[in-house]
């Protein structure tokens, strides 16, 4: 099954241009998702926030993983921290 392009959205680091992850919606629901995510880089110190309505899955880019999420209860943002896979 093709998605539309519109269903991908790519987090990418406006500092060191660095794709950090990539979310894709897979059904329209009135699920609010935020995520919040953190450059591994080393004299980066971005964090970047997507906001996605609908049901969605979660992929890193190629050579990282994500090391770490942490959901904040108050806010219902999700942090990821993600790292790269050495
Ligand atoms: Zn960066």
């Amino acid at each position: 099954m093709q998605l539309p392009e519109e269903n991908l959205v790519h987090v990418q680091c406006a500092d060191c241009d660095m794709r950090l992850m990539e979310f894709i919606k897979i059904r329209e629901s009135n699920k609010e998702h935020k995520f919040k995510v953190l450059c591994p880089g080393e004299k980066c110190e971005g964090s970047w926030e997507v906001e996605i309505i609908g049901d969605c899955v979660y992929n890193t880019p190629e050579g990282l993983v994500i090391e770490n999420m942490n959901l904040n209860e108050e806010t219902g943002v999700m942090t990821i921290e993600v790292n790269k896979n050495e």
